[in-house]
């Protein structure tokens, strides 16, 4: 089969850190075109555009992978699906809930495949996670999620503005792997958000989560203070007494203190591995839980003023 010929719209750093070379590595994926607003363009790129309405146009693109900020994801999405195009979402999918549904909507109508890749959940302690907590219940949970703004954001303004979701952009990662993982429906019970006086983005949020198990001690600890090294854990005691420590993102998974899973994180490989089945088989993967959980701790979170944060 010929390979997918595939665009990327807003060409940042996630998708010249990653979409690039996992399309570039994937014999099933060609790269055709690239949209960038400041004319950025890699040489094995045939076309490249300022606008990306322009490149919508090119009959031979078969997919587009957005990889702009959330915020205007929604409008890039409908246009390319309109245009006849397959879209894979970078995380989050959109700026609201009622956007993604509108999405699967008019994939659903235009019969083309709307991916949402979540890529925390290609991690290969994921997968084995989930296989151990089957038919379990969880007792308790601590995600801690914790980096450095500056290193993993330098300079990006769209995350401090209404829409960008701040410290849940990355946040939104852990709960990904969460609602994969949990063996039961995860709830937003409480939350806590830390909002910098200059800011209308979170820079760090306390969620308490229910399951409905009795006894349950369910949290998560977001933080985008933190220096030097980046903690991405996910720690999870069951009813049954047994102990899973997620640490790297996921890509190591200990099991009763015995290490199961150690790899190299690959996420992307397997976000255009993903993308290749949906496309061949014609459908779709929208999954919205990881982002109702989000939208669900801004609609009940407490949110505290902090000190204001500079670049
Ligand atoms: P970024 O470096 O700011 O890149 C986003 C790019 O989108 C911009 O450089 C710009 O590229 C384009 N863009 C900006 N505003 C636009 C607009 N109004 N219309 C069309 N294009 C626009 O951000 P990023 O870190 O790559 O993040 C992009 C998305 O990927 C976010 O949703 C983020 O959550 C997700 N993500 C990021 C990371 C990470 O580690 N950074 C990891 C995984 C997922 P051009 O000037 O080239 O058009």
């Amino acid at each position: 089969m010929a390979p997918h010929r595939v665009g990327i719209i807003g060409f940042g750093k996630i998708a010249q850190d990653q979409h690039l070379p996992a399309i570039r590595a994937n014999p099933d994926f060609e790269l055709l075109a690239v949209s960038s607003q400041r004319g950025l363009s890699p040489e094995d790129a045939k076309y490249t555009f300022v606008d990306y309405r322009e490149m919508l146009k090119l009959p031979d693109l078969d997919a587009v992978a957005i990889c702009t900020p959330p915020q205007v994801r929604h409008d890039i999405a409908k246009q390319a699906l309109q245009a006849g195009k397959s879209a894979l979402l970078e995380k989050p999918p959109a700026a609201t809930l009622s956007e993604l549904e509108d999405l699967k909507r008019i994939a659903s109508s235009a019969r083309k495949t709307l991916f949402t890749a979540w890529h925390a959940q290609h991690n290969d302690g994921v997968d084995a996670a989930a296989k151990a907590l089957q038919g379990q219940a969880i007792k308790r949970l601590l995600i801690t999620w914790k980096e450095d703004v500056r290193q993993w954001h330098p300079g990006q303004q769209w995350i401090w503005q209404a829409g960008g979701f701040g410290i849940f952009d990355p946040g939104i990662n852990a709960l990904s792997i969460l609602t994969r993982i949990a063996p039961q429906p995860i709830f937003i019970k409480q939350a806590t958000l830390e909002f910098p006086a200059n800011r209308d983005a979170p820079i760090a949020a306390s969620l308490v989560f229910a399951s409905g198990s009795v006894g349950e001690d369910l949290r998560a600890e977001f933080d985008w203070r933190q220096t030097g090294p980046q903690t991405w854990d996910i720690e999870i005691d069951t009813a049954a007494g047994q102990h899973l420590l997620l640490t790297k993102g996921a890509a190591r998974l200990e099991f009763d203190g015995k290490v199961v899973v150690d790899e190299t994180p690959a996420e992307y490989t397997g976000v255009y591995q993903q993308f290749d089945t949906l496309l061949k088989a014609g459908t779709s993967d929208v999954e919205d839980m990881p982002f109702r959980l989000v939208a669900d701790a801004f609609m009940i979170g407490k949110r505290v003023p902090v000190e204001a944060f500079e670049d």
